[in-house]
């Protein structure tokens, strides 16, 4: 992962602004990573990201970020039952979601862009980031909704780890690190997240199919559907993705 930022304002909140700025890209991308859980959004994530300039804007990983301590102060009650609702693989609610993205709305806004993985992840939250990106004068280029078999999600989660210091993800069969169980950028000892262990992996892919699947209607009715089938490697993925993307947007 290469992030542009350290994300500062975004994993933290509040007041707290990013030590680094992204550089101003010609035409910052804006963007939303759709798709269930598994099908490799972070990855695609951290690869728009590299390419465009743009700030990853990952609302598990503020979660995670607070879980590890990160925050720098005990958590908020809405935080401890928003972490007990992700270790069960279920979706935190929308009011503590939508207050979380609120205080950092000013991230929307950043020249450098975005990409937004795994928010919204409800009708609901759809309609408040309309609001949000209103109120902030930006709007989305598009929604990428990267779509697969259900039947090799559960496999592809079932073998993920990730780094908790820089978050790069890898795979133990499709993507595995140089040496086993490290990351190969940072050398911290890789980790399954909680909720990909089967018990709350398989609540989310519910979960996806109830609540976040309504998103690919919402987002083609509004024309900002892109679709995109993520088989193939990482990197074959990803050129689709940009290859689409310049089609229908020109180039970055
Ligand atoms: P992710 O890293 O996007 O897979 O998110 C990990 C977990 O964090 C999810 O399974 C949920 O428990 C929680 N979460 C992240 N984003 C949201 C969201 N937009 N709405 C509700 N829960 C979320």
């Amino acid at each position: 992962m290469n992030p542009q930022t350290d994300r500062a304002a975004w994993l933290l909140g509040g007041d707290v602004r990013c030590n680094t700025e992204p550089a101003k890209p010609v035409r910052p991308r804006r963007l939303v990573l759709l798709g269930p859980p598994g099908v490799g959004k972070g990855t695609q994530a951290a690869l728009l990201c590299a390419a465009y300039g743009a700030c990853p804007l990952s609302t598990g990983d503020i979660f995670r970020h607070a879980l590890a301590g990160c925050a720098g102060e005990p958590h908020t009650k809405a935080m401890e039952s928003a972490l007990d609702h992700m270790h069960r693989g279920e979706l935190v609610p929308d009011r503590t979601v939508l207050e979380l993205v609120g205080e950092r709305g000013r991230c929307l806004s950043c020249r450098g862009g975005f990409i937004l993985d795994g928010f919204p992840r409800t009708v609901a939250q759809a309609e408040a980031l309309d609001h949000l990106l209103y109120v902030h004068k930006v709007t989305l280029d598009a929604v990428i909704s990267y779509e697969t078999r259900p039947e090799s999600l559960a496999i592809r989660i079932a073998g993920r780890r990730t780094c908790p210091s820089c978050k790069a993800v890898y795979h133990l069969e499709a993507k595995p690190p140089r040496q086993a169980g490290v990351c190969d950028h940072c050398g911290t000892a890789l980790v399954q997240r909680t909720d990909d262990r089967p018990e709350a992996s398989m609540v989310r892919l519910k979960v996806y199919e109830k609540s976040t699947a309504p998103l690919i209607a919402y987002y083609r009715e509004k024309g900002q559907l892109i679709s995109i089938t993520a088989t193939g490697t990482p990197e074959e993925i990803f050129g689709k993705t940009v290859a689409i993307m310049k089609k229908k947007l020109g180039p970055a």
